[in-house]
């Protein structure tokens, strides 16, 4: 007996999509399931939505800085609203450009949750046993909320960010991750008093010290209140009047207060460990590095797994089990040099290790650094500043780490990333002729080292 399909993926999203597409390309029979709307978290409401409301909020610099080249624009005004309205017509475009992109590759979207009824077996919401040769669970992930702490159903998440038609007046986000402060730099430049509430003291654990400091010095100049060392003890009020109280009794009156403090991997429910998938402490699939799970006709690509959270990696992963599986030729994903970026206003831009990791290993290193005002703002008269920094391996000369604050950071790392992925010495960078005037320039020209 055949199965009704060579390939089930469960979830829609980045790199389910991806896996679908490629799959079916090599002749695969392919179906793809999805509850909610075809694109995932990132199209639908993480990345993409999330770099056009930082794009929205950067022109607030943008109108104030022209003064100082001569503009006179007038009073800028926001209409939040016409933001929404927007973005929302961008997603439904995108949405579609997904689904005709599995259409045309001849996957079959059925939109309906799916779980696994087995190895080979997975169950539609209307009770339909669909059989496949290979399962592929790429379900995502999740906002977490703590829900033992006292009235936080009055939170939100990320989620429902997108889905506020109008700007809240005062902001509480607790967290100090990725998504806690790109929407803390989003929201206050569009106008809303942001107050970031952290159980440690600095945001972005496990970025480099000197960015995370940096973030910090440059959030709080652009009137973020960051409140450190501290955690809600309780949400009392009611939505839209909300007051959050902290560890010290200290209390935070907020029309909106989101949680940005975590995801978690989208298992609950889902049939897994019945069906002999291992699951992780936090609920993740485990996999090796083929993205296969214990059973050998379930693998599992992207957020669901937990390994490096980010859309590129998903896509990747997806692709490599679609080549692996389908294709003929066993491909697995190099996780250990992924450029990376924080869409925080000014930005940060990541490839390699941090100056402490890179000391944890026990290496000796060279560390190069700068720290400027940048050309724009001679004239805007910003007091933001860019700052660079190289570490790099005493012995083989190799570049270990770049991390960049600043306009265009993201940008920037992305480049970057190819030296280093190609193994880029500093002798490398040092004979690269610079791009004159620009920022990067000084990522060629750093000549003199701050510490070994
Ligand atoms: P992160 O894991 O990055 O950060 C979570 C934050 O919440 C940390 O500051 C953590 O503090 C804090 N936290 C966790 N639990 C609690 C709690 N119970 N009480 C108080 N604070 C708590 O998660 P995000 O939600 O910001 O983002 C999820 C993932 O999405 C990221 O890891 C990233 O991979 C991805 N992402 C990537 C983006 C990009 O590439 N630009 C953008 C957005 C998301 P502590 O440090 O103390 O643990």
């Amino acid at each position: 007996m055949t199965d009704d399909v060579d390939l089930f993926v469960i979830g829609a999203g980045s790199g389910g999509v991806r896996a679908g597409r490629i799959a079916a390309g090599y002749g695969a029979r392919v179906m793809v399931a999805e509850e909610h709307r075809v694109g995932g978290t990132c199209v639908i409401r993480g990345c993409v939505p999330k770099k056009l409301y930082v794009y929205a909020s950067r022109f607030a610099d943008e109108f104030d800085e022209a003064k100082g080249f001569g503009w006179d624009a007038g009073e800028p005004r926001f209409d939040f609203a016409a933001l929404k309205a927007a973005k929302d017509k961008e997603i439904d475009r995108l949405e579609g450009a997904y689904r005709n992109t599995l259409r045309n590759a001849g996957v079959t979207l059925v939109e309906s949750r799916a779980t696994v009824a087995g190895p080979n077996a997975v169950r539609l919401a209307d009770g339909r046993i669909v059989t496949a040769g290979t399962i592929l669970v790429a379900t995502g992930a999740w906002p977490y909320l703590p829900a033992a702490t006292p009235g936080v159903h009055l939170a939100e998440t990320s989620n429902d960010i997108f889905e506020w038609t109008a700007l809240p007046r005062r902001v509480v986000i607790v967290g100090g991750g990725y998504i806690a402060v790109e929407f803390a730099c989003a929201l206050s430049r569009m106008g809303s008093e942001v107050t970031v509430v952290i159980r440690r003291e600095k945001v972005l654990r496990g970025f480099d010290e000197d960015m995370r400091d940096a973030l910090m010095k440059e959030m709080a100049l652009s009137g973020i209140r960051i409140l450190t060392g501290t955690d809600v003890v309780s949400l009392d009020g009611r939505p839209g009047n909300i007051n959050v109280t902290l560890l010290n009794g200290e209390g935070v009156a907020a029309e909106r207060v989101v949680y940005a403090t975590g995801r978690v991997p989208n298992t609950k429910g889902l049939g897994l460990e019945q069906a002999g998938v291992g699951l992780d402490a936090e609920g993740a699939a485990q996999v090796d590095r083929f993205s296969r799970t214990a059973v050998p006709s379930i693998y599992a690509v992207g957020d669901v797994t937990n390994r490096v959270n980010l859309t590129p990696v998903a896509i990747r992963e997806g692709h490599a089990f679609a080549d692996s599986v389908f294709g003929g030729r066993e491909v697995a994903v190099d996780h250990s040099t992924i450029p990376s970026a924080v869409f925080s206003t000014p930005e940060i831009g990541t490839v390699g290790v941090t100056e402490d990791e890179a000391r944890a290993l026990g290496r000796e290193i060279v560390i190069f650094k700068a720290s400027f005002r940048p050309m724009k703002a001679t004239l805007s008269g910003s007091q933001s500043r860019t700052l660079m920094k190289l570490v790099v391996d005493k012995a083989s000369d190799r570049m270990l780490g770049v991390h960049i604050l600043g306009e265009g950071a993201g940008e920037m790392i992305q480049c970057v990333g190819i030296a280093v992925q190609m193994g880029a010495t500093k002798r490398d960078f040092d004979m690269t002729m610079a791009v004159h005037p620009t920022a990067a320039e000084e990522l060629v020209t750093l000549r003199t080292p701050v510490a070994g």
